[in-house]
């Protein structure tokens, strides 16, 4: 056994005693590019990282489930009898969530009324969650975490769900448990994550495509930039853009906004007012710009993307106004001391942002953004290079 999963396994016994009946584990991800593309039915190109979160879980003789994380003090019960979505809150909201939205797929989809409609042949389950993905960093630890728990839970229950299946639980529980309007990317890479590939996520028909990233071949690498600052995507910003866009769609007689194109803009101009145009022109640029990235890494090589991510980044900061100062930062910065291209990832109004650079260049760029932060007073970053790894697995 590796440390890692010694470690896992060791805080699984401090809390519960005894040894689980297996360790699970799911990574974080970044996205590389296509933001806030998913719930409007677009494209979008994460990679899973190589930071996980892992579950320990050993099945129960009774209905409980319990839960436990080393990022946080207690440990959680609840009856899988009373598993009521309304009533669980806190950090336990997400393990707890994947829990009832898989009790739901294996009830059949129904009985999500209280009195649970669990079906009575699901055991109850001790969990323990280790993680070294940080948290609210833009980086998707809440998706490591659903998606380690599906996981476990698929296997233990003995569902046999599929892995898009398990990323719409996921999802489920994010948006109806939590109560974060997100989308499915998150989950999507954290499942179906491939070693030095990206993700490529239609939305729309929810097929995915793993693309060769050729980073070693090229030379290059991933920095992330964790600023540190705090965002939380169940806040406003979130479901504002995400009603801006709805807005907009409906504005233009489409479903979504994959409906539009860059010949559409012109339409969009004249018909939207200002704020949601530029909305709507974030989501057709972004679309445009993942598929541009997708073909110019098949047909240039990793080090021609550059100028996608930071077309990427000023059409978030100006059109559609997530990014931050320290974002703006850390990509102008990052630009200045040679990367190839850089933008902030994630939600937005904080968390991380992303440089490709040049193996050579790494250690400067690293270097160049922290002496920036210190000169204008920032918290200190959190830089880290990560790569493309292997998504949601049973580990022992
Ligand atoms: P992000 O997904 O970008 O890291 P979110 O706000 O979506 O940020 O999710 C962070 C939340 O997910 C944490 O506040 C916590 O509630 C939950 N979470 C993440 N990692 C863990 C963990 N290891 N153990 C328990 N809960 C976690
Ligand atoms: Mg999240």
């Amino acid at each position: 056994m590796n440390e890692v999963l010694e470690r896992e396994s060791g805080y699984f016994s401090s809390q519960f005693g005894g040894a689980p009946d297996g360790l699970w584990s799911a990574p974080g991800r970044v996205n590389l590019i296509g933001e806030h593309t998913d719930y409007n039915e677009g494209f979008a190109f994460p990679i899973a990282i190589d930071k996980r979160t892992t579950v320990a879980a050993r099945v129960r003789a009774d209905r409980l489930l319990r839960v436990t994380s080393s990022s946080f003090p207690g440990v959680i019960e609840v009856s899988l009898d009373h598993l009521d979505p309304d009533a669980l809150t806190g950090w336990a909201a997400y393990p707890l969530g994947v829990a009832w939205a898989m009790s739901r797929a294996a009830a059949g989809g129904a009985g999500s009324a209280a009195g649970s409609g669990v079906p009575s042949r699901l055991s109850g389950l001790d969990l323990a969650l280790t993680s070294d993905v940080p948290a609210g960093a833009g980086l998707s630890s809440s998706a490591a975490v659903e998606c380690a728990v599906a996981l476990a839970l698929n296997d233990l229950w003995d569902l046999g769900l599929g892995r898009p299946e398990l990323a719409r639980i996921g999802q489920l529980a994010e948006n109806r448990v939590v109560g974060a309007p997100t989308g499915i990317m998150d989950q999507s890479a954290s499942l179906l994550g491939e070693p030095d590939h990206g993700i490529l996520l239609d939305c729309q028909n929810l097929t995915t495509e793993a693309v060769a990233l050729g980073f070693a071949g090229a030379g290059v690498g991933l920095l992330v930039i964790d600023t540190r600052t705090s965002h939380s995507h169940a806040d406003g910003g979130y479901a504002s853009r995400r009603r801006s866009c709805e807005d907009g769609a409906r504005r233009l007689g489409v479903g979504s906004l994959r409906a539009l194109g860059p010949a559409d803009l012109p339409r969009a101009a004249a018909q939207l007012d200002g704020q949601t145009y530029r909305r709507v022109r974030h989501i057709i640029t972004e679309n445009q710009r993942v598929l541009d990235t997708v073909t110019a890494l098949r047909t240039s090589g990793a080090a021609t993307i550059g100028r996608f991510l930071n077309e990427s980044h000023l059409s978030m900061r100006d059109d559609f106004e997530i990014s931050t100062p320290e974002l703006d930062l850390a990509v102008a910065s990052a630009q200045e001391m040679g990367a190839i291209g850089a933008r902030m990832t994630g939600g937005g109004f904080g968390g991380a942002a992303i440089a490709l650079v040049r193996n050579d260049d790494a250690a400067a760029v690293a270097a160049g953004v922290a002496r920036d932060f210190a000169r204008a007073g920032y918290t200190a970053p959190h830089i880290f290079p990560v790569t493309a790894s292997e998504g949601a697995r049973r580990e022992l």
